[in-house]
């Protein structure tokens, strides 16, 4: 058989499964995607409701700027192709409980100059000129680069890699190193204390600071923003691009076990009975379920156990959304309002929630709501296991959802008088829609948490699975969440392919 008619299957059409079907079929392989769901994108989704539309997986993506290496894999995934990008000068406002408004601006002058008015300690102040000066800085660093993966790096790729960060090593290292609980205690003022505990929305998320640091550089260089469409724009320009080089997608085919014989993947098994081969699997879904249940945990190692039981999983959300027959666009495009009492919402992961978050689009996706009316969100950072539990009694799951919704709308209604008779449609998502929508674990909506630690396993863990050939793994779960991230990964492992094939890895531009 020549390379040229490698079959490939490929479980799960959300982000990181297009990508590989799509840089597969520029390679030359035959590929076939099969998805659960009816609609391609994964997490990477949106739905319509009442003529208002919910965006259910995105807030910005990197990699915009076409001066910057990453970008090229979005011309190559056609996913940017004559879309407008919104972009963002400040990631959100956020008002204190004597009405102070703290914003956090992507420009680190002005962002300095806001945080310095909530403190007059000189080490605060020292410390805040270290954190935007350090933002300013890395604005200016390059970007990852998804030309090659790293286990085909030779010395001098990762020489090149090296003295490319090298400069910024600094400022990763310290940041990347401290979580943002940690920093926030850090500074003197109590006011500024707590502002800065929010600095990536949610004080209850074991991030680093380096997370928020990095996305407000690339808000201030215009790397990251908002492409037209939104998060399932995305999911269906990677569908187009990959049906019009030929890939084949099924939907509604849940795959329920990968078949091997000696130790070699030949295909899958789908729900509905049917069985289907390949020379190659490529496993685009849930990591868990791809290595316990569609694997049935016959390739194991030390490596894969230690991270799938102690790594941290990314908390899934609880998401109110609603359709308002109110214009929003002169109001911030997210606000944080910290409230005097906790906020009594079930199966959240903080037992103190006291802030509450709205979002809305009319400056990044206009067309989400009809001329003059608004989509607005707000997200709590969810307990999977509570909502499970609750789940099992649809009576009291339904009742838990509409006081959460009720929740924002009675917060909404004091900030907006008259607000909630304006109220057209409410929506309401919890960890368990997500796991039911997409499978992932908890219903985590990145995979694991991003640290330097789960850097480390996932290199050691990597893609492939010890003892078993012609079977990759990609997506979230092995390089974690982040639509480029994912995407790379579909890239990656179609170069590796390639290599084992002993060809030329070939790429198009939209
Ligand atoms: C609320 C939210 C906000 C986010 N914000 C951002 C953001 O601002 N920027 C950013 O870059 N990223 C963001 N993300 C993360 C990003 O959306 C994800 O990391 C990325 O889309 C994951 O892609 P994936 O292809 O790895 O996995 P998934 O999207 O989970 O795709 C897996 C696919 O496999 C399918 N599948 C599962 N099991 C089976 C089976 N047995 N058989 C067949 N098919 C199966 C699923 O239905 C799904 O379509 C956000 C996510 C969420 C939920």
């Amino acid at each position: 058989m020549t390379n040229q008619e490698k079959s490939i299957i490929i479980i799960g059409a959300g982000a990181a499964g297009l990508a590989a079907g799509i840089y597969g079929q520029m390679n030359g392989y035959k590929t076939n995607i099969f998805e659960m769901h009816n609609i391609p994108g994964g997490l990477s989704t949106a739905w319509k409701r009442k003529g208002y539309t919910f965006d259910g997986g995105m807030d910005w993506i990197v990699g915009i700027d076409p001066k910057m290496e990453e970008h090229l894999i979005w011309r190559e995934l056609g996913a940017l192709k004559g879309k407008k990008v919104a972009f963002y000068d400040e990631l959100f406002r956020i008002k204190d409980r004597e009405g102070k408004i703290c914003t956090f601006y992507a420009d680190p002058k002005k962002f300095e100059e806001e945080l310095s008015q909530f403190t007059s300690y000189g080490e605060d102040l020292k410390k805040i000129k270290h954190l935007c000066k350090s933002i300013g800085r890395f604005s200016k660093a390059p970007s990852f680069s998804y030309k090659k993966p790293e286990n085909l790096y030779g010395f001098f790729d990762k020489l090149a890699v090296m003295l490319k960060f090298l400069p910024y090593m600094g400022i990763l290292t310290k940041y990347n190193g401290v979580m943002i609980s940690d920093f926030a205690k850090e500074f003197r003022d109590p006011r500024l204390r707590e502002i800065i505990s929010y600095i990536f929305y949610n004080p209850d998320i074991a991030y680093s600071v380096f997370p928020p640091l990095f996305t407000l550089a690339n808000m201030y260089n215009k790397n990251a923003g908002y492409p037209e469409g939104g998060a399932l724009g995305l999911g269906k320009s990677f569908e187009a691009r990959y049906k019009e080089l030929g890939g084949q997608v099924e939907y509604e085919k849940r795959v329920k076990k990968i078949i091997v014989k000696d130790n070699r993947a030949i295909g899958i098994l789908l729900a509905d009975g049917t069985e289907h081969f390949a020379d190659i699997v490529i496993s685009a879904c849930d990591g868990r379920t791809t290595i316990y249940d569609l694997l049935e945990g016959k390739y194991l190692n030390d490596d894969i156990n230690r991270m799938y039981k102690e790594a941290t999983v990314h908390p899934s959300m609880v998401r109110v959304f609603l359709g308002v027959n109110q214009d929003f666009k002169n109001e911030p495009h997210t606000a944080i309002y910290l409230k005097d009492k906790p906020v009594e919402v079930s199966g959240l992961i903080s037992k103190n929630q006291n802030s509450i978050l709205v979002r809305h689009y009319c400056h990044t996706e206009p067309s989400y709501s009809p001329s003059g009316k608004s989509v607005l969100t707000s997200f709590f950072i969810a307990n999977y296991d509570e909502w499970k539990e609750l789940y099992k009694d649809r009576e009291r799951y339904k009742k838990e959802k509409e006081k959460v919704a009720d929740i924002v709308i009675e917060h909404l209604e004091q900030t907006y008088p008259g607000i909630r008779k304006k109220i057209e449609y409410v929506d309401v998502s919890t960890p368990v829609t997500i796991e039911r929508y997409t499978g992932n674990y908890k219903g985590s909506i990145m995979g694991w948490i991003a640290t330097s630690e789960i850097d480390v396993w996932s290199k050691r863990v990597g893609m492939t699975l010890s003892n078993l050939d012609n079977f990759y793994m990609i997506g979230q779960w092995v390089v974690y969440g982040g639509v480029i991230r994912v995407v790379g990964s579909g890239r990656f492992v179609i170069q590796m392919q390639c290599d084992k094939d002993q060809k030329k890895f070939a790429t198009m531009l939209d």
